[in-house]
């Protein structure tokens, strides 16, 4: 059975919790903005791993139904303490839902999941989805799993490893990968991978 999480990487998030959360102020990232046309006014989005909760907010300002989530306890304190409401502490492999939310919003986080266990994962994300749910996550493109200056764990997939993954967890209808080059919080260029998905019918 493929380990599920990294103890290394949460431990890590928990420690820094409060410097981490206010790295960046909340606000409308493009791809964010897209996800958000894509979708019904008032649409139940799924967010995991919210960190300090600053994507939740923009969502939750703009009238969606936001579950936000996180597996590190002291960031879903924090995100907590900036939306004023009870944020979920839910690690991915942990999420066993059906057919309940309208999309899933996995904003750099996913990218931490162990490599084997991500197909698992990708399933559970297409379980908690309905019919047609639209689906969002970005990743660190790369040739396999890593750690940063951080000591954090990176899955670093490649697009056609990514594929595999999304293909062996669910059908679905619509899968959209784009690349870009962007950071990160170690200072380091990378290449993001932009994942939408749509359930198949
Ligand atoms: N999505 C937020 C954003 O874009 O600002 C935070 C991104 S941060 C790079 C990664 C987040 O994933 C952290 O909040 C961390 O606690 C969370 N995380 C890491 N591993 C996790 C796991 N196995 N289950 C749930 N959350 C996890």
């Amino acid at each position: 059975m493929a380990v599920a999480h990294d103890g290394e990487t949460l431990a890590w998030y928990d420690r820094e919790a409060k410097v981490y959360a206010s790295r960046r102020t909340a606000g409308l990232s493009p791809h964010l903005e897209i996800f958000l046309g894509r979708l019904k006014p008032g649409a139940g989005i799924l967010e995991l791993g919210c960190g300090g909760g600053q994507d939740a907010e923009v969502m939750i300002a703009a009238g969606f139904d936001v579950t936000p989530t996180d597996g590190s306890a002291g960031l879903a304190a924090e995100a907590e303490r900036r939306l004023g409401r009870a944020v979920r502490l839910m690690r991915f492999e942990e999420l066993d839902e059906t057919g309940r939310y309208d999309a899933v919003w996995a904003n750099a986080c996913l990218l931490h999941a162990p490599e084997a266990a991500l197909p698992d994962i990708l399933g559970r994300i297409w379980r908690a989805l309905k019919s047609g749910g639209l689906f969002f996550a970005s990743f660190k493109g790369g040739d396999g799993g890593d750690r940063d200056v951080f000591g954090r764990y990176y899955n670093f997939p490649s697009r056609e490893g990514l594929e595999a993954a999304y293909a062996a967890a669910g059908s679905w209808s619509d899968l959209s990968m784009t690349e870009a080059p962007g950071g990160g919080y170690d200072g380091l260029p990378r290449n993001w991978i932009l994942c939408f998905a749509v359930k198949g019918r």
